[in-house]
């Protein structure tokens, strides 16, 4: 029993052991990930369904680590974000953006996902109007993607910091909508343009009563908000008929691409599918 008891500790303190090694080298690689020019971004299309359209592209980060591959950014935002690193990732996504936006990607409306901790940083408003400045952007061809955290910490503070950023004219969409806690005393206060209907609904759509009444509830809502809605995960013609039918906006997913490089970036789309 002793020997088992011994046993099961290493095991147990080895994984723990693995675990924070790939944290450490997750932090370590990060603080140079840019300038080692590891760091890209990827584009996904969104879709227009009344026009059957390619009308906006949403930044998604890639990492490829040297020893550890590729990383997502679910693992590594977090942790850019824990240590400090994710002002300076963010900005250099943000510009990137701004730059694409007026060069390859021009006519689109941008997308860009900024976490609250990088909104929360006193510079950000400041940093944003020089991007828009510098690039010559116009404010309404970019939107800023933020989950319901930004609320929850401080709602007085982020009211107050998305108004100011919704002022300079840059739009803001509410991500993973329906996943939290919002409630919908936020949705009437907050200056939010767009939600976006998370993956879990979509991904459910079809197998699921519940999941197609909640997503024709958030569309009915954001019609009555005078808000657009975006359905994120489309994967399937199945499914893209089943949110034609709710009066969603948009969609993004990899039945139309999933993100590819701007070398990629599709020019137009093929015919609609239909089932
Ligand atoms: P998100 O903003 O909700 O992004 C949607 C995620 O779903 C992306 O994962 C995208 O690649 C994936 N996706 C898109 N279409 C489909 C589909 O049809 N099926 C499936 N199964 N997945 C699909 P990704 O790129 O791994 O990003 C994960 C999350 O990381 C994002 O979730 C976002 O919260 C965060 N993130 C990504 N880039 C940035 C960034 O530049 N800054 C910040 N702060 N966060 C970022
Ligand atoms: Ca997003
Ligand atoms: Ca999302
Ligand atoms: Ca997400």
């Amino acid at each position: 029993a002793k020997a088992a008891g011994r046993g099961c500790w290493s095991l147990y303190s080895e994984e723990m052991g693995e675990r924070s090694r790939r944290r450490l080298a997750i932090e370590e690689g990060l603080r140079h990930a840019i300038e080692r020019g590891q760091i890209q971004v990827h584009w996904q299309p969104k879709v227009d369904l009344a026009q059957w359209e390619i009308v906006g592209a949403e930044a998604l980060i890639r990492w490829s680590h040297p020893e550890l591959g590729r990383v997502g950014p679910d693992e590594f935002i977090p942790i850019a974000e824990q240590c400090g690193l994710i002002d300076g990732l963010g900005h250099w996504v943000l510009e990137e953006a701004c730059r694409a936006a007026v060069n390859e990607l021009q006519g689109l409306t941008i997308s860009v996902n900024v976490s609250a901790m990088q909104i929360q940083f006193g510079h950000f408003l400041e940093d944003l109007k020089t991007l828009l400045q510098r690039y010559q952007l116009a404010p309404q061809r970019l939107e800023l993607e933020v989950t319901e955290s930004v609320i929850l910490d401080d709602p007085d503070q982020a009211l107050a910091m998305l108004h100011a950023i919704r002022e300079t004219g840059v739009r803001l969409a509410l991500d993973d909508f329906g996943t939290g806690y919002s409630s919908l005393s936020y949705l009437r206060c907050f200056p939010f343009d767009t939600l976006k209907i998370d993956r879990s609904f979509i991904t459910e759509l079809l197998t699921r009563q519940d999941a197609q009444a909640i997503v024709r509830m958030i569309t009915e809502l954001a019609i009555t908000l005078s808000k657009r809605t975006v359905c994120e995960g489309v994967e399937t013609a199945e499914q893209l008929n089943a949110i034609c039918a709710t009066g969603c906006n948009e969609v993004q997913g990899y039945l139309i691409s999933a993100p590819v490089p701007l070398s990629a970036f599709p020019r137009s789309l093929p015919e609609r599918p239909s089932v």
